[in-house]
């Protein structure tokens, strides 16, 4: 119901990614009326604009989603346009109310409302689900502004392929998978240093037997064994450890010619300082250092004094009616993965007070006053 540029809807899901897709899906099971809003020109485009070699680490048979099992061999590693047509049929087959090119700019309280809007666009809602995924904020150091102005720098965000980079030495920054993959693509063009510190790596690499054979216990493990719910999971997620390594380690990269050094600590005339000492000369540097969240948009008592939600398994105790979806370790290990999305979605789908359809006032038909209702925003 659209009233003086005001949509009124039970929830808005803001974010139309896999999570904002499955909770979309939830919500339709329970016939409510919601919107999805995303920023994205087409769905599937966070996956879309991720590097071109990316191949996903989970097996095929582990990528469905709720009604819809991932299409084609089962134990093949999709690679991430798969992924992103895989999400963009998923958002048509179910019909989802998706709007692209949506970007929301405010989530804020009002007579006990949400309210949402993008632009000049309004939404009034009982629900706001976040589920804008864990890229938001591309994170850099500091001291990278010193580097010499001729290097070429880059996030991983913005990789795509080694003809965006200068002839000459590359260096990439951080040896978590992203850093690790990225280094093995450039490695075949371009002279190429790694520098971070080396962290685990995974028992199995990603192969069609272990795909059978392993990534169930995996799995297993990633949704059951280390959640909030277990002494292992909480240990966990109290510091979260960096990602093992599972396709690409480092004996590989030393194996394809590729120099690894320790962290990067600094700059120095320009150049790059690693933790020994070294000066890594580069014409292009590639920053494989993560992301932040970045929920300065919403204007509610959700956060704490680091900006990071506070919540338990996605619900906000303090801002009834709010909501978050594909975080970190929401609840699990495997919460921001695909095999791992859909079990959050339907908890928090199940917290939900039932809807309540929004009632016209004679008032509100003339903007005078806003809809009957239940919502809880404030
Ligand atoms: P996203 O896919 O990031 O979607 C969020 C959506 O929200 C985007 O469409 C964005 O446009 C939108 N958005 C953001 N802010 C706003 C706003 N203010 N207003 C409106 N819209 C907004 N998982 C696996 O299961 N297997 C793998 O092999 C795997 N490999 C990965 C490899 C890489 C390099 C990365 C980074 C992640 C990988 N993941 C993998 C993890 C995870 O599945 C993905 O990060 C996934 O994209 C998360 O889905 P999401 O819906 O939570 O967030």
């Amino acid at each position: 119901m659209i009233t003086n540029g005001t949509e009124f809807v039970d929830t808005v899901i803001v974010g139309g990614g896999q999570a904002g897709l499955v909770m979309g899906h939830e919500l339709a099971r329970q016939r409510r009326d919601f919107v999805i809003l995303d920023a994205g020109r087409r769905v599937g485009d966070a996956w879309r604009e991720r590097w071109d070699s990316l191949e996903l680490f989970t097996a095929a048979r582990f990528n469905g989603l709720p009604g819809m099992p991932f299409p084609g061999d089962p134990f093949r590693f999709p690679t991430k346009d798969e992924v992103a047509d895989f999400l963009e049929e998923y958002a048509r087959a179910f019909d989802l109310p998706v709007r692209s090119d949506v970007r929301v700019d405010g989530v804020r309280g009002e007579s006990g409302r949400f309210v949402t809007t993008a632009g000049g666009l309004r939404w009034e809602s009982a629900n706001v689900v976040v589920a804008t995924g864990g890229c938001q904020a591309p994170q850099v150091p500091a001291f990278a502004d010193q580097l010499d102005e001729q290097v070429v720098q880059l996030h991983s965000s913005e990789y795509r392929n080694p003809s965006q980079l200068p002839e000459g030495p590359v260096l990439i920054v951080g040896m978590g998978n992203s850093g690790a993959e990225i280094a093995r693509d450039v490695a075949a063009t371009h002279p190429t240093t790694i520098a971070g510190t080396p962290g685990a790596q995974a028992p199995v690499r990603p192969t069609r037997t272990t795909a059978r054979l392993v990534f169930p216990l995996l799995r297993f493990a990633g949704l059951h064994v280390v959640t909030l719910g277990t002494p292992v999971g909480r240990a966990v997620s109290a510091k979260l450890p960096t990602a093992p390594l599972v396709r690409t380690r480092i004996s590989d990269l030393v194996g394809l010619g590729v120099d690894v050094v320790p962290r990067i600590t600094g700059v120095s005339g320009g150049r790059a300082i690693s933790a020994d000492g070294t000066a890594c000369t580069a014409s292009s540097v590639i920053w494989c250092t993560g992301y932040r969240d970045e929920f300065d948009w919403i204007d509610l008592p959700a956060f704490d004094e680091h900006g990071e939600p506070i919540h338990r398994r996605g619900v906000v105790a303090a801002a009834p009616g709010l909501y978050f979806l594909g975080l970190e370790f929401l609840y699990a290990l495997a919460s921001a993965t695909l095999p791992g999305i859909a079990r959050d979605a339907r908890h928090l789908a199940k917290r939900m007070p039932p809807p309540v359809a929004v009632a016209l006032t004679e008032e509100t038909a003339t903007g005078a006053r806003e809809p009957a209702g239940v919502f809880r925003g404030e």
